[in-house]
């Protein structure tokens, strides 16, 4: 651990040097050694990651690696005990790189979601971001707030449906998925499927209205909110350490 802290330290002289490195002239191994350097395996993220973000910000329109670096910091923001301080140092910046995600997102990419996670991240929906898949077979571990029975969600090609999930039977007890017309979502929900369906994303859309929808729990029969459940079981700030 102690050489692992050290070795955090020193990584970190280099990056103002590596900055300006990559403004001159951007090479792949410049970049590979920000990376490692500021979002180690794309996630590990220190104050010093949090620091370069505003320089990030200002090479990041001419630069996508710097947007994608500078997103996957912000993405680890709760990966940093005081990563929504120093993020919240920095408001000019991730309105800056916000505008950018939003304005690639409208260019339909081809890695699309990974993206809208990067934009949800800059809203402040961390586990929203940490949690979206592409839904092509995403499955949610959630608690029915009556029973407390853990239910399985799935949304994806294999259906839409709650489950209790039964480790030799499989997804046994299903019920269907009961999804928000797209015209009751509000607030958050409202925001991610109105993003997805500017930009003709409609699995994603699909997924939105589900994931904000209401699921039956195969155990007690009560109705309740995906997104609810799921939240209050993945607030960043609920379950940490005491
Ligand atoms: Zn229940």
């Amino acid at each position: 651990m102690l050489t692992g802290r050290l070795s955090a330290h020193g990584a970190t002289e280099r990056v103002p040097a590596l900055l300006d490195q990559v403004a001159r002239e951007e090479t792949p191994e410049a970049w590979e050694e920000l990376w490692d350097r500021l979002c180690l395996h794309g996630e590990t993220v220190s104050p010093a990651s949090f620091t370069a973000l505003p320089r990030l910000a200002s090479l990041a329109p001419a630069s996508a690696q710097a947007l994608e670096l500078a997103s996957a910091i912000v993405r680890g923001t709760m990966q940093h005990r005081d990563g929504e301080a120093l993020l919240a140092g920095c408001p000019d910046a991730i309105a800056q790189l916000r505008e950018l995600v939003d304005r690639q997102l409208r260019t339909s990419p081809a890695d699309y979601n990974r993206i809208f996670g990067d934009l949800l991240a800059l809203e402040g929906q961390y586990h929203w971001s940490a949690a979206l898949g592409d839904f092509t077979d995403d499955f949610y571990t959630v608690s029915c707030p009556r029973c407390g029975a853990e239910v399985t969600i799935a949304i994806g090609d294999y259906g839409n449906y709650s489950a209790i999930r039964d480790w030799d039977l499989g997804d046994i007890e299903r019920r269907a998925l009961l999804p928000t017309p797209a015209e009751e979502l509000r607030d958050l929900g409202h925001w991610m499927h109105a993003t997805a369906v500017r930009d003709e994303q409609h699995r994603l859309a699909e997924g939105i209205r589900h994931v904000f929808g209401r699921a039956e729990c195969p155990t007690c029969a009560s109705v309740f909110s995906i997104a609810d459940a799921y939240t209050s079981a993945n607030l960043p700030s609920a379950p940490a350490a005491s």
